[in-house]
């Protein structure tokens, strides 16, 4: 492909772009593809000759588009908002077009930078304090395993410059039992090992008890074992429940643990001055990951990291290999030393993109607008006879289920909702999930996609109620 062609195929694909977000609604937002329905459409082998690309970008919509759920779409209600801003998929063009490393700022000097300038604006935006300094990665999973290690290697006495693990006492790790997933995974990576992962008991409200807390750090200290780090979300994955953090800051600090936040949902939510003391105590955390890329509108990967003490990140994923040195070291940042990958892409520059289009006031307007969407259906199922919502609604996300009349059995409550969400689901018209709270099932309406507004809203809550006649 030579520049002409690329600028014809770059507009034209804009346009493919613009004209998908633009007939959105029009899609199912489900993918209802069949299994190994999209690859039969792929030759099996690479293409000997080249030059098939302008015919493929005119084949998008046939050959992928059946096959894509609609993470964009205004009635996705599932999982959580992973919102795309039209800032943010310029911002990702820039950094193809550029194609840098930013593994050193050496490397690239303005990838460094303005991650630097970028991961401050948000540190503000959400209320965290100056000491706290970020740096982009490409999860919150690998944000927090990453918060498992420095843990790890703080209460070990750096046991990675010597022989590891072996004859350190066991170690242990504390969350909630709403933790996600990825909090397993880390102590799993980070050799902790699942028996020293305490998933503990939350109170009615699916928070974490401190009380709990206090007491298997203590059991564990009484038996030869090493407490090592706590992690309070705020926001969990099924019903966006808020760990007690200025209670578990004061465990943490008495018993020398790492205090990890994960608000990946919810840290958006921070832009809000209303909702701050709702993580009242994060201040005093050792480090803080939250995801630009889920609420906030900028695209998929950008997960923002913080930590209070950046020396203690460097010497615990710093290697320094002769060949990776620059005349700069000592006197700039190299990102490669704040995480686990060495390569980097210029990420920064979707976050800047997307945070000078919205601008703080449009971003807080979003949020505020998507809050009371969420207070608006959770005053719908509390005054809907035989709906009941199962958990607080700090948040963007209502957990109801539908209970029919002298329904009592628990089994079959739960394939009725189940069935509803499959169904509402297979027609296309939204995309729900469901999770399950204290052994019930319950379906998800996860608010907060850019283009999802009370029409959309109205609109799923009628199709859930239709859903559930259905089944009668
Ligand atoms: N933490 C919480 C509370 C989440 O809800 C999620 C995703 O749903 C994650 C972590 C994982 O996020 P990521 O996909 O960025 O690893």
């Amino acid at each position: 492909m030579d520049q002409t062609e690329f600028r014809r195929l770059g507009h034209i694909l804009v346009d493919w772009i613009a004209d998908y977000r633009e007939r959105l609604e029009t899609l199912p937002v489900m993918s209802q593809a069949e299994p190994g329905q999209v690859r039969a459409r792929f030759p099996p082998a690479p293409p000997e000759r080249g030059g098939g690309l302008a015919a493929a970008i005119s084949a998008l919509d046939e050959l992928l588009l059946p096959g894509v759920t609609h993470w964009n779409h205004p009635s996705f209600f599932a999982y959580f908002p992973s919102n795309t801003s039209y800032a943010s998929i310029l911002g990702d063009l820039a950094c193809a077009g550029l194609g840098a490393q930013g593994m050193s700022w050496q490397t690239s000097p303005a990838a460094t930078e303005l991650e630097e300038v970028v991961t401050d604006w948000i540190r503000q935006l959400v209320g965290l304090p100056p000491e706290f300094q970020g740096v982009v990665q490409d999860t919150a999973s690998t944000s927090t395993l990453t918060a498992f290690l420095l843990a790890r290697e703080r209460a070990t006495g750096f046991s990675q410059e010597a022989l590891g693990l072996s004859g350190v006492p066991p170690l242990t790790a504390y969350a909630s039992e709403e933790a996600h997933s990825s909090v397993m995974k880390a102590g799993l990576l980070a050799g902790l090992g699942k028996e020293g992962v305490r998933l503990l008991p939350t109170d009615s409200a699916q928070a974490l008890r401190v009380e709990a807390l206090e007491a298997a750090v203590q059991r564990d200290q009484a038996s030869g074992r090493r407490p090592c780090i706590v992690v309070a979300t705020v926001g969990t994955t099924t019903s966006t429940a808020i760990d007690p953090v200025a209670a578990a800051a004061e465990v943490a600090a008495r018993h020398r643990l790492w205090l990890h936040v994960d608000a990946a949902l919810a840290g958006t939510a921070m832009a809000l001055p209303e909702c701050r003391p709702l993580w009242a105590g994060v201040e005093r955390a050792d480090s803080v990951v939250l995801n630009p890329h889920k609420w906030m509108g900028i695209g998929f990967d950008f997960s923002a990291f913080y930590v209070r003490d950046p020396r203690h990140l460097v010497r615990v994923m710093s290697t320094d290999p002769v060949y990776l040195r620059t005349a700069q070291d000592g006197v700039v940042r190299n990102l490669r030393d704040w995480g686990i990958p060495l390569g980097r892409r210029f990420r920064a520059l979707k976050g800047w993109f997307h945070l000078l289009d919205e601008g703080a006031e449009g971003l807080r307007a979003r949020l505020r607008r998507d809050l009371d969407n969420a207070r608006w259906l959770a005053a719908e199922v509390d005054r809907a006879p035989e709906w009941e919502r199962l958990a607080p609604v700090p948040f963007q996300t209502v957990c109801v289920r539908h209970v029919p009349l002298g329904e009592r059995d628990e089994g079959r409550l739960g394939e009725h909702n189940l069935a509803i969400a499959r169904r509402l689901n297979a027609r296309g018209r939204a995309y729900l999930t469901t999770g399950l709270l204290r052994g019930k099932p319950v379906i998800r309406v996860s608010i907060g996609a850019l283009g999802t507004g009370r029409r959309q809203v109205e609109a799923v809550w009628d199709a859930l109620r239709e859903e559930a006649e259905r089944d009668r």
